[in-house]
């Protein structure tokens, strides 16, 4: 066995790794990174990128659907899923290209294989040895499959990416942010969708205006929402198409895709961890302190295995941030991650930030006051079909701080990251009604409510 030596080696070529590694290595740290399948990790490959891509086709869907109210005569001659895949396909491996470039660039050796430690600070890679100061684990996480008979009939989130041709009736499993855009995106091209919910409602962290309104939004648009079933086992029926059976009796025929979508393990069980004395919990997640350090020193824990919010900026600002910390010239604070601004990518888009108006009740009970507007955006004064658009801001104290802010409607997803910077720097409502409303927009109502 060879063995090279680095000052810091990253094992994962995802958001974080990418991230940290040539952020160190802009510091004068010779780093490596360690990937075991495509660069740019679950963001770029099978998560934020095609799922976007998919979002925008069926947003496509949406407007051709409403482009007669306008006085178009649109004749759509259908809709070509393989095609669409393909260019996104294509779209992606030129993401691949250019991360593997800036690895280049940026003097970070790329060590392609799977990384499994032989001690804290010993990995090898297909039959290779190589030793660093300081290794950071940035190895993301894979779908959930439930342990059911026939749950293998199934795909997830991976494989709905795969899908080469449109599925015709689909079932969704999950709650999540996932299922609700994996739902959505099929329903606006014309998949017939059932989402399955264990329990009552989807997106159980979300304000209740969120979830209500775009519940209600997703049934008239078509999803049909299952709520409170629990799937006890998957078969395939004589017409090679599936039948899922739920705890209390209930059957769903006829499902020719099924879609898991029921959360994310993480990728420490098969790292070698043993070697290392690195602690994980029991869901896998590996446990860190301060500046995101594991309890052996030298090794970090950055991303989603981490178990921080698993999205792709928190990624890759906690991993440039400790590489700051670890390699920089000047003292660097951790990553302030009290306030998350997210976005669900479902039609109509949602934006959230901060607490609920439950969480902000439970905490502070009457110290909150929360404003809220309801409304149909201009663009729907001239549709048939209307999506309504629902807003609230959740303040605190006497001077009213604003420590929420929840949006489900159109536009919602590029109106939020403005909002986040005011509310991060402790925006109160008195500052969001000075601010000179922009007219006719739907994001003036977030500085005109009352
Ligand atoms: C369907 C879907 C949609 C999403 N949409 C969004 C979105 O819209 N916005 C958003 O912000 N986030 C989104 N996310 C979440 C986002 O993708 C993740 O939070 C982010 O990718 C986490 O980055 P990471 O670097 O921690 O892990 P990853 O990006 O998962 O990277 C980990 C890398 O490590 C590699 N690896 C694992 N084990 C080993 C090993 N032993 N040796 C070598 N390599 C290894 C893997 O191959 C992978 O490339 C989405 C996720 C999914 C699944």
């Amino acid at each position: 066995m060879t063995n090279e030596h680095y000052d810091l080696l990253v094992i994962g070529g995802g958001s974080v790794g990418i991230a940290a590694a040539r952020r160190a290595a802009s510091h004068g740290a010779r780093c490596a990174v360690v990937e075991s399948g495509r660069l740019g990790g679950t963001c770029v490959n099978r998560g934020c990128v095609p799922k976007k891509v998919m979002w925008y086709a069926a947003d496509i869907a949406g407007y051709l659907h409403d482009a007669p109210d306008y006085g178009f005569e649109v004749e759509t001659r259908g809709f070509d899923w393989p095609a669409l895949v393909q260019r996104r396909e294509a779209y992606i491996a030129r993401l691949n290209g250019i991360y593997g470039r800036l690895l280049d660039d940026s003097r970070v050796d790329l060590i392609k294989g799977h990384a499994h430690f032989a001690g804290p600070h010993q990995v090898d890679v297909e039959g290779r040895a190589y030793t660093a100061d300081r290794v950071i684990i940035a190895t993301g996480g894979r779908p959930t499959r439930p342990e059911i008979p026939g749950a293998d009939f199934g795909i997830d989130s991976d494989g709905f990416f795969e899908l080469v041709k449109q599925p015709k009736r689909v079932a969704v499993v999950g709650a999540g942010y996932i299922a609700v855009e994996l739902a959505g995106v099929m329903n606006a091209l014309g998949s017939e969708v059932s989402l399955l919910l264990r329990r009552q409602h989807f997106l159980g962290r979300f304000d209740a205006c969120i979830r209500e309104s775009l519940a209600s939004m997703m049934q008239e648009d078509g999803v049909d929402i299952l709520s409170s079933v629990q799937l006890t086992s998957v078969e395939k029926g004589p017409d090679g198409r599936l039948i899922l059976h739920g705890d209390r009796g209930q059957v769903l025929e006829g499902v020719d895709t099924l879609v898991w979508a029921i959360g994310r393990d993480l990728n420490s069980d098969d790292l070698g961890l043993i070697n290392t004395g690195v602690e994980t919990r029991a869901d896998g997640r590996i446990e860190v302190g301060e500046w995101n350090e594991t309890n052996v020193p030298g090794i970090y824990a950055v991303g989603d295995v981490s178990g921080q919010a698993a999205l792709t900026p928190v990624a890759i600002m906690v991993g440039r941030r400790l590489a700051d910390h670890l390699y920089g010239r000047d003292p660097v604070p951790p990553v302030d991650l009290s306030l998350v601004p997210t976005v669900i990518f479902s039609h109509p888009p949602v934006g959230s930030i901060g607490l609920s108006e439950d969480e902000a009740r439970a905490l502070h009970g009457d110290a909150v006051k929360v404003y809220q507007s309801r409304f149909t955006p201009l663009y729907h004064a001239l549709t048939r079909h209307k999506h309504v658009t629902t807003m609230k801001l959740v303040t605190l104290g006497a001077e009213e701080r604003v420590v929420g802010c929840h949006i489900v409607g159109l536009g919602a997803d590029e109106m939020l990251q403005g909002f986040a910077v005011a509310i991060g720097m402790g925006a109160t409502k008195t500052d969001f009604d000075r601010t000179i409303a922009i007219h006719p927009t739907s994001s003036e109502e977030l500085v005109t409510l009352r």
